[in-house]
């Protein structure tokens, strides 16, 4: 079976990599898709142990099982389903999960993979294969975000750091909740233009720091964008950090010191949110469409990369 594995400074090596064997409580799943996320880009440089690629769509391959034969996304937390966290409906903080799919586990960048039946996730018909990956980090981890910043600042002006595939999937779901206007701060001229066609209106870094808002998405994971986004963030005002990286480095000024605001940092979305982060698909389907810019199978990974990381593809697929 082939598999592509990151070995580091940003070389993708494809491989005859052994099949899964799926253990106990597990399936195969052939991979559909998988769609390439801004996180990649960190094992990318420096080279990862496990194969790659964490937006997975597939089709089941486990005869005599209750889901052979049926599409799947794979859901990245192995959760126990019997902690405490997993009791409440918090599936993705699970406090026995040290497993996540593509991180600690193969991934989706292959031809299949096992996986634990409790991250089967299931697609519903009319839900096409090159939109399903959406519903994971593009969809369910923006709107699980928002949904907790809903609770401190229901409405108003939103300010988006960063227009790459969080960011625009941020934007859509601030607009589906009702937040208006909303503003965008990117670099790229190919995001900003795609944020505009989304209804945002672009802002150059120094207006934005001129101005305050009571909701902050913070989407880029850079120092800056962070530094920003405590600055601007309007008093009683939140702040929905979403972008990751290795460190960071804020100085703490007076616009950060004397205010009160709060800060949301989330991670992925409980289990049971895929019911309504479908129905915030179907609602925006031909703006979904957009999004998902290109695609490549094994041989064009590598350019495919290349290209995302450059800021030209908003969320491409890997097809193999
Ligand atoms: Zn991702
Ligand atoms: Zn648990």
């Amino acid at each position: 079976m082939k598999g592509a594995r990151f070995v580091g400074e940003g070389r993708i090596a494809i491989e005859r990599v052994a099949p899964p064997q799926p253990g106990k409580g597990e399936v195969l799943l052939r991979v559909t898709n998988c769609a390439l996320c801004g996180s990649d880009l960190r094992p990318l440089r420096s080279g990862w142990p496990v194969t790659p690629g964490h937006e997975i769509l597939g089709r089941v391959d486990q005869p005599g099982h209750a889901w052979h034969g049926r599409r799947a996304l794979v859901y990245i937390p192995v959760f126990c389903g019997h902690c405490e966290d997993c009791r409440a409906g918090n599936t993705h903080v699970c406090r026995n999960a040290t497993d996540l799919m593509g991180w600690q586990r193969d991934g989706g960048y292959a031809e299949a993979l096992a996986v634990p039946e409790q991250c089967l996730l299931p697609v519903p018909d009319d839900i096409p294969d090159r939109l399903a990956p959406l519903l994971l980090d593009t969809i369910g981890t923006t709107a699980h975000g928002l949904r907790l910043a809903q609770k401190v600042v229901p409405r108003g002006e939103a300010l988006v750091l960063g227009a790459g595939p969080i960011g625009l999937g941020a934007l859509l779901v601030l607009r589906g909740l009702g937040y208006a206007p909303i503003f965008v701060v990117e670099p790229g001229d190919y995001r900003a233009r795609f944020a505009e066609s989304l209804g945002a209106t672009r802002l150059k870094p120094a207006n934005a720091a001129a101005r305050r808002f009571p909701l902050v998405v913070e989407a880029s994971g850079k120092d800056p964008a962070r530094q920003m986004a405590f600055e601007v963030v309007a008093p009683n005002g939140a702040i929905v950090q979403f972008g990751e990286s290795d460190a960071w480095t804020i100085t703490e000024n007076k616009a950060i010191r004397r205010k009160d605001f709060s800060i949301l940092r989330s991670f992925y979305f409980p289990i049971g949110d895929h019911a309504a982060n479908i129905d915030l698909l179907r609602a925006h389907r031909a703006e979904y469409e957009r999004l998902v810019d290109d695609q490549a199978g094994f041989d064009g990974l590598q350019d495919l990369f290349d290209a995302f990381k450059r800021g030209e593809k908003l969320k491409p697929l890997f097809v193999p």
